[in-house]
């Protein structure tokens, strides 16, 4: 089994005409269960994220003032970022997910997690809301690694289109949560050049592969293979974090990177094997961008496919390393 997190709440997100729109889930949701994938998977139940959690990531007041503009019925909190009245409530379920599967995943329950929220969270600042997110889910799940679990080591991989910018913030002088982002530049959000690589003790922890419009499937496959695993030999991560977007894809209306389909099946193969040489296949994965709702919810299949047949047929080298 996989474990796979949705609730009907991260509909109440609402975002009228806005491309990070509740349709983008249903159609996902729609797909895993007409394919069969949901009925492969685990649905846990989990609660949202708490204020000690977000404060791991975000400035103590930062959570109060989304909580209030959503409570004043929402609107535009940010210059691309709309939000409703329980937008809040989704997003700290959005996170929650995200700490939820980290601790079932280390200890023990599964190796393996896909959360499958909204709004998405790689853009989030500590205090400000960013691109669509209001809090960065995948970086407080990693800081979650850490803080409670006492890990070390925590892999981020980020291939949405768009660079990963609340989340290398977040661990820019941290050594214990290494990110390699792969994203289209120059573009939205501006950050993402080869030379940010962390600093101080984080330094060389920052792995940033900023790709043309208009570069070659094969080429961005390759330079994602072989940064993945050198950061991944250096750095030996105890679980691997993936933010995923599926915004990369050709007919995506926001990002595209020319990306098929196809091609999202052959990353999430690199990123098992990752995984399963270094962290013993633990794995979480939260989705990020993907704004062709009929193309991303193909994607996720793809994605979620990958997973569960690696869960259910290991490769003969999966042992530990
Ligand atoms: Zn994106």
């Amino acid at each position: 089994m996989t474990l796979l997190y949705y609730d009907p709440l991260f509909l109440e997100h609402r975002t009228g005409t806005h491309p990070e729109r509740p349709e983008r889930l249903v159609q996902v949701m729609r797909h895993l269960e007409r394919t069969g994938l949901e009925g492969r998977c685990q649905r846990p139940d989990w609660q949202g994220a708490t204020s000690e959690q977000l404060a791991l990531v975000h400035a103590p007041d930062y959570e109060a003032t989304v909580e209030a503009f959503c409570q004043q019925g929402g609107g535009r909190i940010e210059e691309d970022t709309k939000c409703s009245e329980r937008s809040c409530d989704a997003a700290r379920l959005a996170t929650g997910a995200a700490c939820d599967a980290v601790g079932r995943v280390l200890r023990g329950e599964d190796s393996q997690a896909l959360c499958l929220v909204r709004p998405p969270g790689h853009h989030a600042l500590r205090d400000a809301p960013m691109g669509f997110c209001l809090f960065n889910n995948i970086a407080v799940a990693a800081r979650t690694a850490v803080c409670q679990f006492q890990l070390n080591r925590v892999l981020i991989v980020d291939w949405d289109v768009h660079h990963g910018n609340g989340t290398q913030a977040a661990f820019w002088e941290d050594p214990q949560v290494a990110l390699l982002s792969i994203h289209r530049w120059p573009f939205y959000p501006g950050t993402g050049r080869a030379d940010e690589t962390g600093t101080g003790k984080a330094l060389g922890t920052k792995v940033n592969i900023p790709l043309e419009f208009g570069t070659p499937r094969s080429e961005y496959l390759d330079r994602f293979r072989s940064a993945l695993e050198r950061l991944a030999s250096q750095i030996r991560p105890e679980l691997v974090l993936v933010s995923a977007g599926f915004d990369a894809h050709v007919d995506d209306p926001v990002g595209s990177l020319g990306l098929e389909c196809e091609d999202f099946a052959v990353l999430s193969r690199i990123v098992l094997d990752v995984a399963a040489g270094y962290s013993g296949g633990k794995i979480v994965s939260v989705l990020e961008g993907g704004y062709n709702a009929g193309i991303l919810a193909g994607c996720v299949a793809m994605h979620l496919e990958e997973m569960l047949d690696r869960r259910e047929k290991p490769a003969p080298d999966s042992a530990d390393r």
